[in-house]
């Protein structure tokens, strides 16, 4: 065992990827390409950034996964854990019992979320918390005395969890293939995606027609026939879809023309993410369920769960027993971690921040990205970006050119970005990031200049590859 230069204690580089490669099966992951080049082992973080066991400085700009927003390193959070552990690890709130964090969170959710939201089902992950929204919803109508109201429409190219009806609710192609997916009950739509779809449209235009096709799809199926609505307000996973602002609106008032329950998942865009302490205000969606996980501990301690809207609640409350729940509903030391998660999002005003100063600030420093030659929109919503990689720029968006997808240039700017120590996604040819809310203006400053370095370096080795 050598010593580490980060971390003193750590076996070294190799033996760490030999065992990995020996034993770790990873998410998502296509297995002989991860064992050809060596997992990077990821150490230590602080703040914004991670070390990785080379002693190699990372800007994370993608928040572990969506969900690092008050930045690594809180040792207050550490803390509160340490705390319920010595005091109460874990107890379940099956048979008549509760415990005080989940208590305290519950009453504290209540607070933070749109009006007429009075009650929370905790489970331990995001996917968890759209299985019970699937069997809720069902649980709903058939309480309601519509049993035949269990369909649900999701969007194609959607994220929500990877659970069997995480998968299924997802439109990603991808995961419907490996499973025999979606499960039935479950039917997709278009997604409201105005570069790819909205030629020749403006975008209010296109969001008004991307919302009509839930209008479509439920006048096929009959109205009687379908539960509810799922979206994220914006499309992390599938590449920050953000939609026109008329889409949500029209969307709201489609499933109110048809009593269809509306769900907003909210796993990315809770807890801050868009200058909100959830998207649908922004959006103006008024939803009857919320999905949430992620940013409600800021991913220190797995959490997730429903926000349940009033109307909802009452008939499952009063409805008998709901045969639904997990050992972990609830679990103190996950609630402990959220609320003092919460609280530092409250003390340091980071939705706030967001909204009125580094928000904006990112806005206008990520849209100068759009003058490098490889870049065809640069755009942002709260904390969440996204910018096209494309072959030609042209006045008009839908005249720009694009690059073959078969190429993955998107893959070729993200080696690049990771080997200068910056964390970007590529889907496709779009690049994302969704920063720490904690980021202030210099570091916003230093990530896109970073960026606009690895755009420079992807130009260079695609003009090499005679791409362009
Ligand atoms: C990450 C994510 C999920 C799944 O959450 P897990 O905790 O990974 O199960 C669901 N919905 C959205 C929108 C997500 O981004």
């Amino acid at each position: 065992m050598t010593t580490n230069p980060v971390v003193p204690e750590m076996p070294d580089t190799l033996a760490l990827q030999a065992q990995d490669a020996a034993h770790y099966l990873h998410p998502f992951t296509d297995h002989t390409q991860l064992h050809s080049k060596g997992s990077r082992m990821i150490v230590r973080g602080d703040g914004i950034y991670l070390w990785d066991s080379e002693g190699k400085k990372i800007l994370d700009g993608m928040s572990g996964l969506w969900c690092v927003n008050v930045g690594y390193g809180r040792s207050s959070i550490a803390q509160a854990v340490h705390k319920q552990m010595d005091v109460l690890p874990f107890y379940n709130s099956f048979f008549n019992t509760s415990n005080v964090p989940a208590v305290q969170l519950a009453a504290k959710l209540a607070e933070l979320a749109p009006p007429g939201f009075q009650h929370v089902f905790y489970t331990g992950s995001g996917s968890e918390a759209n299985d019970t929204n699937v069997r809720m919803v069902r649980r709903y109508w058939d309480l309601m005395g519509y049993p035949d109201r269990h369909v649900i429409i999701s969007r194609r190219n959607a994220y929500h969890g990877s659970t069997m009806a995480g998968a299924s609710l997802g439109g990603m192609s991808g995961m419907h293939e490996q499973g025999g997916l979606p499960i039935p009950g479950i039917v997709h739509i278009g997604q409201p995606h105005y570069f790819d779809d909205g030629v020749g449209m403006t975008p209010e235009d296109f969001g008004l027609r991307a919302a009509g096709w839930l209008e479509k799809k439920i006048l096929e199926i009959g109205a009687d026939k379908v539960g509810a609505f799922i979206g994220e307000p914006i499309q992390g996973a599938g590449g920050v879809v953000i939609p026109p602002d008329t889409y949500w609106p029209e969307i709201r008032r489609i499933c109110r023309k048809y009593d269809v329950l509306l769900i907003a998942d909210e796993v990315i865009t809770g807890f801050g993410r868009l200058g909100r302490w959830f998207g649908s205000e922004l959006f103006g969606i008024e939803p009857d369920l919320i999905t949430f996980a992620k940013g409600v501990t800021s991913g220190y301690v797995p959490l997730g769960g429903v926000l349940v809207s009033d109307r909802v609640a009452k008939v499952v409350m009063d409805g008998g027993e709901f045969t639904h729940g997990f050992t972990y509903s609830g679990h103190p030391v996950a609630c402990a971690a959220a609320l003092e998660n919460i609280r530092i999002i409250e003390e340091e005003k980071l939705v706030e921040r967001v909204a009125e100063d580094t928000g904006p600030y990112l806005r206008q420093r990520f849209a100068s990205l759009a003058a490098h030659p490889l870049v065809g929109v640069a755009e942002t919503c709260g904390f969440v970006a996204g910018l096209n990689l494309v072959r030609g720029k042209a006045a008009r968006l839908h005249d720009q050119l694009r690059f073959d997808p078969a190429l993955g240039v998107g893959m070729v700017c993200r080696g690049h970005m990771f080997n200068n120590g910056m964390i970007m996604r590529a889907v496709g040819e779009r690049m994302i990031v969704a920063p720490p809310l904690v980021m202030g203006r210099a570091q916003i400053d230093e990530m896109v200049a970073l960026i606009r370095f690895c755009l420079d370096r992807t130009l260079e080795d695609v003009e090499a590859r005679g791409w362009i």
